[in-house]
């Protein structure tokens, strides 16, 4: 290798090597010139995993593994899930409230990895899977804490904020774990089962709770972001972890509307599957299991009455504004407009041509929209 070097050849490699030195030098000073705030930190991700009616959020930092919720207790994906993405040790274990949606599968977990810490509300649970949960705990190695509101720690350049609860009261949803992950500049808010009780104390204890994804309560129960929280926390993205088809209707349409109304992008593990979260401090990406490109649910429209900002009203639109929306041309915006006002986008079905595959086109394009008149 040396030798090379010394051929002609191997002086312009080295040149070019050199020149690559020099400019990869050059991009890193500039980041060095940044205020400390602006650099750009090593990957993280945060991987909402499809768990059927249940939680398990994994984050995994450049030094560290973190799981905040372990799925259903009659279920058996989380270990398959940890193992397929390489996880091999997890530092932080956080059963958010022992409902059996979220330590389901508790003992697996402490028993195919180590585990440093485990935290738990201090609600306790009469049930088998909470007994069998706390036996798993004592037969393992992992430290056991229950985090109050106010507590902050740091795992490599992650900081993490306690931010609920401030004590348990037998309400095993509002006594759950919030957490705030603050990297670098993204934010997230994971808040387990917490309702609006909970919501309202933690506002009256004036956390800061902006986040830039929020993980919505309860599985978007509507008895969670409530509007004064959603308010608070303003978050960009929005995912809620509910099975398709479950029992209780989650998400109800309420949320998703809040969501909607306030232009966040809704993820769902029931649409999506695996909701996977890339960061680098600065920005972040969704990319999801199903649904090309990670797009957000676009036809969160088809679940409302009313408009988000954004959206073109069908009631109210001009001319130009109606040719945006998909299979409305010059002469269909016309008819649409001779034909007001409409009810409901099911109703555009009164227009020549459109029939429900081209309206199944606009819901999923997600523009047009129906304020009342
Ligand atoms: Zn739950």
């Amino acid at each position: 290798m040396k030798r090379w070097l010394h051929s002609p050849q191997a002086r312009a490699l080295g040149l070019a090597i050199l020149l690559l030195a020099l400019l990869a030098g050059s991009a890193w000073g500039l980041q060095q010139g940044r205020s400390p705030g602006e650099s750009f930190l090593p990957e993280l991700e945060i991987h909402f995993i499809d768990v059927g009616q249940g939680d398990a959020t994994l984050i995994v930092g450049p030094e560290f593994t973190i799981l905040v919720d372990a799925g259903r207790h009659d279920r058996n994906d989380v270990v398959p899930y940890l193992r397929s993405v390489g996880v091999e040790k997890i530092d932080l274990l956080v059963g958010t409230h022992p409902h059996s949606d979220h330590i389901g599968q508790f003992p697996q977990v402490l028993a195919a990895f180590p585990v440093v810490d485990v935290w738990l509300s201090g609600d306790v649970h009469t049930s088998r899977i909470f007994e069998r949960t706390l036996d798993a705990i004592l037969a393992s190695e992992a430290g056991y804490h229950e985090p109050r509101a106010g507590e902050v720690y740091t795992l490599g350049q992650l900081r993490i904020e306690v931010i609920h609860p401030q004590q348990v009261t037998g309400d095993f949803n509002n006594g759950s774990i919030v957490l705030r992950l603050v990297y670098g500049d993204v934010k997230v808010l994971l808040t387990g089962d917490a309702e609006a009780p909970a919501e309202h104390e933690m506002i009256a204890r004036g956390h800061d709770l902006s986040a830039d994804i929020l993980h919505v309560g309860h599985h978007g129960s509507s008895t969670s972001t409530s509007l004064e929280f959603l308010e608070a926390v303003n978050p960009k993205a929005a995912v809620y972890s509910a099975g398709k088809d479950n029992p209780y209707g989650h998400p109800h349409a309420e949320v998703i509307e809040r969501l909607h109304r306030r232009g966040v992008k809704i993820y769902g593990t029931d649409l999506h599957g695996t909701i996977r979260v890339t960061t680098d401090g600065k920005s972040f990406e969704i990319t999801t299991e199903r649904m090309p490109q990670g797009s957000p649910i676009l036809d969160a429209a088809a679940w409302l009455e009313g408009c988000a900002p954004g959206q073109i009203d069908i009631n109210r639109a001009s001319l130009e504004e109606l040719v945006q929306i998909v299979h409305i041309g010059a002469s269909r915006a016309e008819e649409l407009i001779a034909k007001r006002p409409f009810t409901s986008l099911d109703d555009l079905l009164r227009i020549t041509g459109i029939g429900q595959g081209r309206l199944g086109d606009i819901k999923k394009q997600g523009l047009a929209c129906v304020e009342p008149v």
